[in-house]
């Protein structure tokens, strides 16, 4: 075995909820604010100058802003700083010719901010593994007298052990739609196989397929939500049936739904990675799904969030996606993020693009060369092909990789790959019966 320091992300509760949640909202509340402040002050700027400023000159100029002390200071120059980041994210997608993508939006529903993240770094945060404490600092506006601080007490995930922990870098407090929970990213190190896999798989992260999986060699697997679906329509039906929404009851519903959520995404997860532990991945890429952030900040959440009884956040992909880093780094398994543009517009085969209806149902068909895909498992692979294009030559750069693939396998039309596999992934089911996944037909439901 190898060693490997690596940074992972532990999610944990807080046992003290109702003591820390309003100062925890005020905090939620003040970053939404300074977001948009930020976000105001560079409109005026780009409206002015035509020029949209980096974090540290928003920083500058906004330190003396009285909302930026509603938070410790390290905290709103995060907010800041993610502000900058997606007006980055934003305007590469349109220099890349993109001109359909929004600019970042407010945060604001009506009249109302939404608990945005808040993060604390190493001077913002007091950590006490001996009794599960955090203490997170606020903002000198909204100190009182007797607490310039939040005292959290957490719980982490039974096999998570802080104490053992090298370094915690960060602390984010972050509202799951129901609560608060924090996140603690920390430097830790592992131990690695020193065997992995060299191949690559893509992964298309959605709300019909949870997961569409591409494998290099040609063969695909669906994990449609069809679990989650039935749990979260049961579940939904049975809290409208409680008298009051804050019951005793309601809040117990709410808690089983999300634990089968959480082990939902804990058994895929493992399974994704046995099942490239067994077909030889070394690398899994995944799309990056910040653009369904962004859109959601813009009020306008689009295909996500509600879908039909399922009511799947962005956060749902982000914890998925951690999941899987944590679950791969132990057999020494890459997870790359990279940008899903065009990935759901183009063709896998021949790499033709076009903006129209891209499918027919659930069918991805190429006017151009014929093949006809799975539109998730198209998806997946045209992310697969953004790290390890197939038939590649050598030496070609990063940039030039999709293309050139794209020519390769235009040229090979003996037919591999297309029709057939792309058309026809095997499915499989989470089995409520064993709580594991298992192919479609083994599945008794
Ligand atoms: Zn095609």
């Amino acid at each position: 075995m190898a060693k490997q320091v690596v940074t992972r992300t532990y999610t944990a509760s807080i046992r003290n909820q109702q003591q820390v949640s309003d100062d925890l909202d005020s905090l939620g509340f003040a970053a939404s604010k300074l977001w948009n402040i930020g976000r105001w002050t560079i409109s005026r700027v780009w409206d002015e100058i035509d020029y949209i400023p980096e974090h540290d000159e928003l920083t500058a100029y906004l330190k003396s802003h009285e909302r930026y002390d509603d938070l410790h200071s390290q905290s709103s120059q995060r907010v800041l700083q993610e502000l900058a980041e997606a007006f980055n994210g934003w305007y590469g997608k349109r220099r890349n010719g993109d001109t359909r993508a929004n600019p970042p939006g407010y945060r604001k529903h009506g009249d109302d901010h939404p608990r945005s993240t808040v993060t604390f770094k190493a001077a913002g945060f007091k950590l006490d593994t001996q009794y599960d404490r955090v203490r997170l600092s606020k903002g000198s506006n909204l100190k009182e007298h007797w607490s310039d601080f939040i005292l959290c007490e957490y719980q982490t995930r039974p096999d998570v052990d802080l104490s053992t922990i090298e370094s915690v870098q960060q602390v984010r407090a972050v509202w799951t739609d129901e609560e608060w929970e924090l996140h603690f990213v920390c430097k830790v190190e592992i131990e690695v196989s020193e065997s992995p896999g060299e191949k690559t798989v893509g992964v298309d992260l959605g709300i019909n397929n949870f997961a569409a999986l591409a494998y290099e060699d040609g063969h695909a697997e669906l994990y449609p939500l069809n679990c989650l679906k039935q749990d979260d329509y049961y579940f939904s039906k049975r809290i409208a049936r409680c008298d009051d929404a804050d019951s005793k009851q309601a809040t117990r519903l709410h808690q089983t739904k999300s634990a089968r959520r959480t082990h939902y995404f804990h058994t895929l997860s493992k399974h994704i990675v046995e099942r490239c532990v067994d077909e030889g991945v070394g690398t899994v890429v995944v799309g990056d799904l910040s653009g369904i952030r962004e859109d959601e900040e813009n009020g306008e959440s689009k295909n996500w969030g509600k879908h039909g009884n399922l009511d799947l956040h962005s956060w749902a992909f982000d914890r998925f996606t951690d999941l899987l880093e944590y679950k791969a780094e132990m057999e020494d398994i890459v997870v790359e993020q990279v940008s899903e543009r065009d990935t759901s517009k183009s063709c896998s085969c021949c790499g033709r693009k076009r903006d129209a209806n891209r499918v027919e149902r659930g069918l991805y068909v190429c006017d151009n060369c014929g093949a006809v895909a799975n539109a998730d498992v198209n998806g997946a692979e045209n992310i697969r092909q953004k790290v390890s294009p197939s038939l590649a030559t050598d030496g070609v750069d990063e940039t030039q990789n999709v293309s050139s693939a794209h020519q390769n396998l235009n040229r090979s039309e003996d037919g591999d790959r297309s029709n057939g596999w792309l058309a026809q992934p095997s499915t499989f089911l989470f089995d409520k019966e064993t709580g594991v996944f298992a192919p479609q037909e083994q599945v008794t439901s």
